[in-house]
């Protein structure tokens, strides 16, 4: 099987800064894979645990700096990265990151069974970048999967964590899942996993490689854009009530006034 892994290198900070065009300042920052991300790499070696010939690429787009996160996946137990870093590619919102990795996909790495993602990212948090990849390669998508069952023919079974309970949805490859966080710790990168990091070399591709143009990807094919970015301020008070009819005149006060 062919796994793609999609990661994002995140900042390891709770103290978010701002550029002044209202994006996140990354530079300077120490970064990790994002936390969601560790655990679609877990489903990824889980199956070539069972399968040995699976073959798992995992894939950023990120500046320069993104390579040390594709090492560290390497090191974990990924067969290769791939890094897509361009100046074209920065200010990408959602559906500019998922254009140009649908398109890295689709015109250099080939053919896939799964697609893994995280569900969210620590960081911009939208969730939306694995629905966008997928809407753009036209493969079904499954989110929301705490883990995979069990991998059968050319299908897997994926059980989704939903309010209600498990579903559990078999879905034909190729396919995209998004993984929350799963049951078990992530794994660890043995001293073998890391000399092997060490001794790769991560591939990067231009938009000019991905076949992307510069209207597409980047600030330029973004329809989103950062108005204003603050800090929340948190105002919260802690009120007793007595019995329940001061709760709910206190209730009422506080919608009403
Ligand atoms: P989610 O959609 O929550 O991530 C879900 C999953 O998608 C992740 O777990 C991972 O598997 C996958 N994924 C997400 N991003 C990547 C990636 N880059 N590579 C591989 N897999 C990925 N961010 C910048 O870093 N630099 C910028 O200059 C920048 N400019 C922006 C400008 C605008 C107008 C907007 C709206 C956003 C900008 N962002 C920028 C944020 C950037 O668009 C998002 O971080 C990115 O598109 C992913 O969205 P998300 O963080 O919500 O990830």
């Amino acid at each position: 099987m062919n796994i793609i892994v999609c990661i994002k290198q995140v900042p390891d900070t709770n103290d978010i800064k701002w550029t002044e065009n209202n994006t996140m300042q990354r530079e300077g920052v120490e970064s990790i894979i994002n936390p969601y991300d560790l655990y679609a790499l877990e489903e990824a070696f889980k199956i070539k645990k069972d399968k040995p010939d699976t073959k798992i690429t995992a894939l950023t787009m990120g500046p320069n700096q993104a390579e040390s996160v594709l090492k560290k996946a390497i090191a974990l137990g990924c067969d290769k990265g791939i890094l897509l870093s361009d100046k074209k590619f920065a200010g990408a919102d959602t559906y500019a990151t998922a254009k140009t990795i649908a398109s890295a996909i689709k015109n250099k790495l080939g053919n896939f069974d799964l697609i893994l993602c995280g569900q969210f990212a620590i960081d911009g948090d939208t969730a939306q970048t694995g629905p966008e990849i997928a809407a753009q390669l036209k493969i079904p998508q499954v989110t929301f999967v705490k883990e995979l069952d069990k991998v059968d023919g050319d299908s897997v079974y994926a059980n989704r964590e939903l309010d209600e309970g498990i579903e559990t949805i078999r879905v034909e490859f190729p396919a995209l899942i998004c993984i929350l966080k799963g049951y078990k710790e992530t794994s660890r990168a043995t001293i073998n996993g890391i000399k092997r990091a060490n001794e790769s070399v991560i591939t990067i591709y231009s938009s000019e490689d991905i076949g992307i143009s510069p209207e597409q990807t980047g600030i330029k094919g973004s329809p989103t854009y950062v108005s204003k970015a603050f800090r929340p301020e948190h105002n919260r008070q802690c009120l007793f009530a007595e019995d329940v009819n001061t709760l709910a005149s206190k209730i009422k006060e506080y919608i009403y006034e």
